[in-house]
């Protein structure tokens, strides 16, 4: 048996990297018999143990408990889908344009990460086409709440060596919609990774893998980056309604004072996250995302 890291995930079984070369993996039977509720067994970043079936192909035998895991609700039903396993830290990419920057997606990755103790960032990318007012204050909001926000461009190479410093020897999340330079960024990083980039070249078959699921890239100088598809909603998985507050930083303080213990900061009387909002403690689009995320928690348990 030889150990190693589950790099793809697809219908028909995973591509391992071991022992220096990446071997075609069958998953066995057995383990779809007890994935409590998960979509798969197997995911980018799982540690396995292998054995060795012919020429480039073996099979798993084994899967490591996980450390961690990015999860989100599956797109067609209610199961979980594991984006990655044993996660260090999610990026959290998004661009000044092209497409426009819309800060939801943040609210909830970091959301997602916290649940599992995973460290989120944020990278705004493509600043070489101009950094809007809007855009400052979703830099300021996030770095006030303590999380660290980077300015990159990946066709200039603004900010790329801090964010490679952050790559080294972890496991990295690359998460955010289609068009934001996931893949450009880490092009940048790397360039011997020959990642297919715009939405063109994507769409043929040669950069297919790359976009259609996700997969883990070994970094050259330690560490591994997924790149995942470009997600367009982001479900939350395991996260209940009642305690979404918690994550929400900046209401931890104030939670206590609401005179219901249960308030959910929306309709009830004296509720102090309201009154800090209305009183410019809270920014307001803060609060919004969490109204937003709680509605839509609310059709999703349903
Ligand atoms: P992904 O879908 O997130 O992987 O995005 P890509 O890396 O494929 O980039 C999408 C498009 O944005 C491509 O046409 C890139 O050339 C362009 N792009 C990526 N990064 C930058 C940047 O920093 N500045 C500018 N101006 N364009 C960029
Ligand atoms: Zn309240």
């Amino acid at each position: 048996m030889i150990q190693g890291t589950v790099i793809r995930v697809d219908a028909r079984g995973c591509v391992v990297f071991a022992e220096g070369e990446e071997l075609f993996c069958r998953v066995r039977g057995r383990f779809y018999e007890d994935i409590e509720g998960q979509k798969r067994p197997i995911a980018p970043g799982d540690r396995v143990s292998i054995s060795r079936t012919s020429e480039g192909e073996g099979a798993v035998e084994e899967i490591e408990p996980r450390r961690t895991r990015l999860s989100r609700q599956a797109a067609h039903g209610e199961r979980e889908q594991v984006i990655a396993a044993n996660v260090d830290q999610v990026a959290i990419i998004v661009s000044v344009k092209n497409p426009p920057l819309r800060p939801g997606l943040i609210d909830r990755l970091i959301i997602a990460a916290s649940n599992q103790a995973i460290e989120p960032f944020v990278v705004i990318n493509k600043i070489d086409l101009g950094i809007a007012k809007k855009v400052g204050k979703v830099r300021d909001t996030f770095r006030e709440l303590g999380y660290e926000v980077l300015y990159t461009s990946a066709t200039e190479g603004t900010g790329v060596p801090h964010l490679a410093l952050r790559l080294a020897d972890r496991t990295t999340v690359f998460a955010g919609h289609s068009g934001v330079g996931k893949s450009s960024l880490l092009n940048a990083i790397h360039p011997e990774l020959h990642l297919a980039t715009g939405s063109v070249s994507k769409r043929t078959t040669k950069g297919r893998h790359t976009t259609t699921r996700a997969t883990l890239f070994p970094l050259p100088a330690g560490g591994y980056v997924v790149d995942t598809p470009g997600v367009r909603a982001f479900g939350l998985w395991d996260v209940e309604k009642a305690d979404l507050d918690i994550f929400f930083r900046e209401f931890q303080p104030l939670i206590e004072q609401c005179r219901f213990y249960d308030c959910t900061h929306d309709h009830e009387p004296d509720c102090a996250v309201r009154a800090a909002v209305e009183a410019g403690e809270v920014r307001r689009p803060r609060y919004d995302a969490y109204l937003r995320i709680m509605r839509s928690l609310e059709g999703e348990q349903r």
